[in-house]
């Protein structure tokens, strides 16, 4: 099965349509999460994944965005962000992000899928080996994959190793996955890396490799949309920055 693994989508149907639309044949569709947030376009990427029957997990601005999370711990802009998404979500959206969970262990693939790391499955940021290191007493699986950070990373225990960012089809190069393994593969809707392209990668669960994958999109639409909307103006100009 060839599995396209997204995270952090952040209602930003634009990028997630490209990436739906351009990458090569799929099986399955699973999301780690921030659906929402930060974007424009909330209610249409969540009837785009749930027409697809995606697996989807819930992120901590998901889990704001339908009031069981507190908006002070945000800052500013994304908690503006929210604010605005609270108000536009429907009822339906809201449904079905309720019953999204921010962890799933799928042991017939010897995975464990959080958002934001396996101790702490809503909150916590993977932002270096210090903290990656903790975090692998905290899953019995061989491999767990998480987004929250944005950024497209794998820790090894022992060693570690960072995915190029620059990696894009066909350059990009397949990673066997060999226990034990943290990997991140980047966040479609607002990456943080210094590439603005959408980040996601393909997962394929026979040969246990995992392709990174960047794709361009019309970020200047996704800013309109963004300024129609009166959201924060730093959230429109980092799209374009990656950052
Ligand atoms: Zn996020």
């Amino acid at each position: 099965m060839r599995v396209l693994l997204l995270s952090d989508i952040h209602a930003n149907l634009v990028a997630l349509e490209a990436v739906l639309r351009r990458t090569p044949a799929y099986d399955a569709v699973w999301c780690l999460g921030d659906v929402v947030g930060y974007g424009p376009a909330p209610n249409e990427c969540v009837a785009r994944l749930r027409g697809l029957g995606a697996l989807t997990l819930a992120g901590n601005h998901d889990v704001a965005a339908i009031g069981n999370a507190p908006l002070e711990v945000f800052r500013s802009g994304a908690r503006l962000a929210l604010e605005w998404t609270r108000r536009v979500l429907t009822p339906e959206s809201k449904a079905w992000l309720a019953a999204l969970e921010p962890k799933r262990i799928l042991p017939e693939h010897h995975l464990t899928l959080v958002h934001a790391s396996p101790r702490d499955a809503l909150w916590e940021y993977i932002e270096n080996e210090h903290v990656a290191s903790e975090n692998f007493p905290h899953f019995e699986t061989d491999m767990a994959f998480f987004g929250h950070t944005h950024q497209p990373i794998a820790y090894r225990l022992r060693e570690t190793e960072k995915i190029l960012r620059t990696a894009i089809l066909p350059e990009s190069k397949p990673l066997p996955l060999e226990p034990k393994l943290l990997l991140n593969p980047g966040s479609v809707g607002q990456p943080r890396d210094g590439d603005p392209r959408a980040a996601f990668a393909l997962f394929d669960t026979e040969t246990q490799f995992i392709t990174p994958y960047r794709m361009e999109y019309d970020i200047a639409a996704v800013q309109r949309a963004m300024a129609n909307a009166n959201l924060p103006h730093r959230l429109i100009a980092r799209l374009a920055q990656g950052a």
